[in-house]
């Protein structure tokens, strides 16, 4: 079976980096294939238990694609719904564009 922790760590990677270079005005089709993708990827995450979990996360709170920041939150949000669930800290997501697009400044 996949090692939960790598899997997460690297899909929450990938993720939050189609986040950081999604557009600011995303076209009709951009919208469309990212709710296309997300929507698959519930489906077919390899961590089951995960999967159903953030399934119904989806059901709950509609996924937001209007613009890069939307769904950045959005997705970070739903990154926050899993890190309370596994008592780790809740991220601040007013910085989610920093870590995973500028970069931290120090
Ligand atoms: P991760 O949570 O993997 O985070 C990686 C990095 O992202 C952090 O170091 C931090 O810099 C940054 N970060 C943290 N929170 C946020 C945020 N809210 N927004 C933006 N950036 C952030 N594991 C389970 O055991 N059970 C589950 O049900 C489960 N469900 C998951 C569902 C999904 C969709 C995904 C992708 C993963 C899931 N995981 C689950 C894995 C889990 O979320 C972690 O990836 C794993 O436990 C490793 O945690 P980590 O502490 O290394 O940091």
């Amino acid at each position: 079976p996949p090692d939960v922790e790598a899997l997460g760590r690297s899909t929450w990677t990938l993720l939050h980096t189609i986040a950081a270079n999604y557009p600011k005005s995303p076209s009709y089709r951009e919208q469309s294939d990212l709710k296309t993708f997300m929507g698959v990827f519930s489906r077919l995450y390899p961590c089951w238990v995960c999967a159903e979990d953030f399934q119904s996360y989806m059901e709950k709170e509609q996924i937001r694609v209007d613009s890069r920041n939307d769904f950045g939150t959005w997705l970070c949000e739903a990154h926050n719904a899993v890190n309370t669930k596994l008592g780790k800290p809740v991220f601040d997501c007013s910085k989610w564009e920093e870590r995973w697009r500028t970069g931290w400044k120090d």
